[in-house]
This record gives structure tokens, C-alpha cells and sequence, in this order.
């Protein structure tokens, strides 16, 4: 239980913080402030992480061009000049002794990353196949539960295929736009860049559509890149979540509120629990096929609706 006073004087700093225009002095005293778990419904050390998580990168990428380094055009030795440098530019303050410990610490750990940063691109069928056997019966997407379609299955074990879009489409997954969208891909569950190897178990299947909307997204921030205006024959034009970041924040903590479902047997997919307001996460709700608020509606005739990404 949160007392009204807490909560209130909660509100008041954040508000502060919101019209100061992030100055110092109503940033500390926000951060310093316990958050009420009424508010990040329990996602409050995933939203905190997700900010240090930038910060950090944007420090290393102040340093230098991470891309470069991947990409290996960037020696060792060279490395270890290019961080001192930079840190020479960017920490004037500290000592060389200081810095010094830090590039340390830093230089490892970055050439780490681009050791592991060797993406493998092909796999035997031997391996495709045991993939698809442990991704269910029937094999279905890791992410949001969708089962693959047999043509998808065909063309991942370079079998003969005919790709064939379904007639309906769930309204909130943007399902089926394109073919690739349905298509069976192989996915790194801890990604390369975060230390995840090529090992079989790290090594999950994801329909195209749930692939391409991890790659790009590192935090769940910035919901108005990922909202899309549909127009809805029974209930309307609204703006809908697209994509990974939602379905990932939602199911990865209950799955379906009704009944519990999870990916591994059920396709999921989520609603709006107040319509009044834009689908951020604290305002959807994660459903199973059946328990969807929309019922059959929530799946709709492809060629009927109306589709706009906006901002993107
Ligand atoms: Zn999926
Ligand atoms: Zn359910």
C-alpha cells in the first residue's frame, strides 16, 4: 500500500522535474525518491536498467565508433591509444593514473565483445531441424506464440514452398503484412552483442515479424516510434503498439492475465485496457487467442484494414 502523502509528494518532484527542464538540482532530488511500485506495476529495475544500459553504451560510443571496432578495423594496440585519448578529451578532471585504470578496464572488454561479435549466418539442416522440433508442437515463434505455417517450415528446410499470406491478421500484432513476416528465423536469445554465443541453446526460432522488431530496439523507451494508426471497422481508428518491445515487457512477467498462458503453447497478443489512453505499456494487457477482449475481432480481414506507421 502506498500512503496518498508519499504518493503525492512523488508526483509533485516528478512534475518539478518535468517543468524544470532537467536541471540538476530536481533531477537528484527524483532520483532519490523511492518509486511506488504502483506506478512500474513491478518493472521498476527493468526501466532503471534500461537507462543505465544507454548511458553506458553512449559513453563507450563517445570514446570511439564501436562499429569501427567491430568491424575490426581496429587493432589492438591502436584501441588501447584510441580509449586514452578519448578519455583525455572527455574526463579532463581525473587524474592520468585514474584514467589509466579505467582504459584498463575498459579496452578487454570491449575487444571481448568483438570476439563474440562473429555472427554465424548458415546451418545445417541437421541443426534447423532439431530447432524446430524444440519449438513445440506445433514448432511456434518464442517470442509472441504464433505457430509457423507449413510453407514457412518448408522454406526454412529448403524444402518446396509456395508463401501464402493468411486472409485475417491480428489487429494488434500487425501480423502478415508480408510474407517474410511469417517466415521461420533463427534468433539468438542472448544477442552476440551482449556476450550470447552460437551454442545450440542459446539458439531459439522467431517468426519474422517478432525478428525484426528485437534487432533494432535495445529498451522499451520511445513507445511513439512503435505506435501505429489502424482504422478498425468495429471499434474505430486507434493507435496500436507494433512490434517486439511491448509484447516482450508483457509476456516476459505473466503472460495471459486470465488463464496464465505462455508463449510456449499459445500465441499471445495484447489489448488496450483503457482505451482513453495510448498503448504504453502500464496501459496493455497481455491476452491469449482466447481470452482476448476482442474475441474474434482482434483478428481481422487483411485486405480490410486500413493501415499508418507514424513517426518511424
Ligand atoms: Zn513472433
Ligand atoms: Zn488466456
Amino acid at each position: 500500500m502506498v500512503h496518498i502523502d508519499t504518493l503525492q509528494h512523488y508526483f509533485e518532484i516528478a512534475f518539478d522535474y518535468l517543468d524544470a527542464g532537467h536541471l540538476d538540482s530536481s533531477s537528484h532530488r527524483f532520483a532519490q525518491l523511492k518509486d511506488p511500485d504502483l506506478l512500474f506495476l513491478g518493472h521498476d529495475t527493468m526501466l532503471v536498467s534500461d537507462v543505465k544500459a544507454i548511458w553506458v553504451e553512449w559513453f563507450v560510443h563517445s570514446i570511439l565508433d564501436l562499429k569501427r571496432v567491430n568491424q575490426g578495423r581496429v587493432s589492438g594496440p591502436h584501441l588501447a591509444k584510441q580509449v586514452m585519448d578519448g578519455l583525455e578529451i572527455l574526463t579532463p578532471g581525473i587524474s592520468d593514473n585514474r584514467r589509466e585504470e579505467l582504459s584498463k578496464v575498459l579496452v578487454p572488454l570491449i575487444l571481448q565483445r568483438r570476439r563474440s561479435e562473429t555472427r554465424r549466418v548458415s546451418y545445417s539442416l541437421q541443426e534447423k531441424r532439431s530447432l524446430l522440433i524444440n519449438s513445440g508442437k506445433p514448432a511456434r515463434c518464442w517470442i509472441c506464440g504464433v505457430p509457423f505455417p507449413e510453407w514457412a517450415k518448408d522454406k526454412f528446410l529448403r524444402r518446396e514452398h509456395e508463401a501464402k499470406l493468411p486472409k485475417f491478421g491480428d489487429v494488434f500484432l500487425r501480423r502478415g503484412l508480408k510474407p517474410r513476416d511469417l517466415e521461420v528465423e533463427i534468433e539468438h536469445r542472448v544477442p552476440f552483442s551482449a556476450g550470447g554465443t552460437n551454442s545450440i541453446e542459446n539458439l531459439a526460432l522467431s517468426c519474422g515479424w517478432c525478428n525484426t522488431g528485437k534487432g533494432d530496439r535495445k529498451t522499451i523507451y520511445d513507445p511513439s516510434k512503435t505506435l501505429m494508426s489502424v482504422y478498425h471497422p468495429m471499434i474505430g481508428t486507434f493507435l496500436a503498439p507494433c512490434r517486439f518491445w511491448i509484447v516482450r515487457t508483457l509476456t516476459f512477467s505473466s503472460g495471459c492475465v486470465t488463464c496464465g498462458a505462455t508463449t510456449s503453447e499459445h500465441e499471445l497478443s495484447v489489448y488496450i485496457r483503457n482505451s482513453g489512453g495510448v498503448p504504453v505499456p502500464p496501459n496493455l494487457a497481455t491476452y491469449c487467442r482466447e481470452h482476448h477482449p476482442l474475441k474474434e475481432a482482434s483478428v481481422l480481414s487483411l485486405d480490410g484494414f486500413e493501415q499508418r506507421r507514424l513517426n518511424t
